[in-house]
């Protein structure tokens, strides 16, 4: 089993808290496809598998047109895709679009609404609106693809807890397969950074945040989620298995400027610069990792996930050391050691950060 992932880095304008490779450029769609393809011919034999799950990524690859989509998947070895996803914004979800895709193979739809609250979605520059994003998902379900996520942040400028539990409720009554939530983060770069140090925008506090965190927790459970990694929850049987392959050291290829790779020892990523990705020949960097660097891989990856670390799968001095160091957090709890399993109790997630800066080498 590997993965594929294809950065599409365009989006029709910049969220204000997004720190992600994106530009607006799209004029250059074709040169991208070309050298995506070119990319793909340089690198395929780095991961002999084939790929199971195919994931395209940005960005808003919802943003291009379905004709020039088609025509690269073509050429790429996607057919034995048993989970094909596409991220889209909703303002993109047309009958058309969601027909195209599902004739390419695309069986699954992340779909990015943050907010069922027009002010708080326009505070943050996204360019839809609640209702736009209740059209797109009833638009998806209506042509026939049903294995949707959705993701939505909690603290956002103006959110309180009321308008954070009516955004969630209103997304779980859809019972979609997943969903994933953020805490939305204030990235240095970014404009929503500049408008908190200016003082336009004061960040929400961590007590709040934790509160709407617990209430994610306990809503999603009561809607029969399984809360499988810390940011993301899905119905039974309908666990990302894309994006548990990062958590789980599957290989996977990315292609595309900023896209990373593993093939299952070694891990490489492109710089997200578009225009040196289509005019240089290779601008593949292979991260040189020392040991260390891998085991704290292993923890960081791991440890975010409900299924946790098999410490039988660590070096005997490994082992070791993880049981000590985490040995204060078995006693307070936030961390539970079962046998040979070790991993971060639910509650504890939210300050998830911290334990782990404690834990790696
Ligand atoms: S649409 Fe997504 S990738 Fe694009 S700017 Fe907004 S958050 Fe970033």
């Amino acid at each position: 089993m590997a993965g594929l992932y294809i950065h599409i880095p365009f989006c029709h304008s910049k969220c204000i808290y997004c720190d992600f490779y994106s530009t607006p450029r799209i004029d250059s769609l074709d040169q991208l496809l070309d050298a995506l393809l070119r990319e793909y011919q340089r690198r395929h034999d780095e991961i002999s598998e084939t790929f199971s799950t195919v994931y395209i990524g940005g960005g808003t690859p919802s943003i291009i047109p379905t004709d020039k989509l088609a025509q690269l998947l073509r050429s790429l070895p996607v057919g034995d895709a048993k989970e094909f996803t596409i991220e889209a914004n909703p303002e993109d979800i047309t009958s058309e679009a969601v027909k195209a895709w599902r004739d390419m193979g695309i069986n699954r739809i992340s779909m990015g609404i943050q907010s069922f609250d027009d002010i708080e979605l326009k505070a943050i520059g996204r360019r839809h609106s609640a209702d736009d994003a209740a059209r797109a998902i009833e638009t998806i379900i209506g042509h026939g693809i049903t294995n949707i996520s959705c993701d939505l942040i909690y603290g956002l400028p103006g959110q309180d807890a009321a308008s954070w539990r009516r955004s969630l409720d209103r997304l779980l009554a859809y019972r979609l397969p997943h969903l994933s939530a953020y805490c939305l983060s204030y990235e240095p770069g970014t404009a929503l950074y500049a408008r908190m140090t200016a003082g336009k925008i004061r960040p929400t506090d961590d007590e709040a945040l934790e509160e709407m965190y617990a209430l994610l927790c306990r809503r999603a459970a009561e809607h029969g989620y399984e809360h499988y990694e810390i940011s993301n929850f899905a119905l039974p049987g309908m666990r990302s298995r894309h994006n548990s392959s990062y958590w789980t050291s599957t290989p996977y290829l990315g292609l595309g400027p900023g896209a990373h790779s593993f093939d299952g020892s070694v891990r490489r990523y492109n710089p997200g610069d578009l225009k040196t990705y289509i005019t240089a020949a290779d601008i593949t960097v292979i991260d040189n990792e020392n040991d260390d660097d891998r085991f704290n891989d292993v923890i960081i990856t791991s440890l975010r996930t409900s299924d946790g670390l098999d410490l039988g799968k660590l070096t005997e001095k490994r082992r070791n050391y993880l049981i000590k160091t985490a040995s204060p957090f078995v006693t307070d709890r936030s961390m539970i050691k079962t046998g040979q399993n070790l991993r971060i109790s639910e509650p504890a997630w939210f300050r998830s950060d911290a334990i782990l800066r404690e834990l790696i080498v």
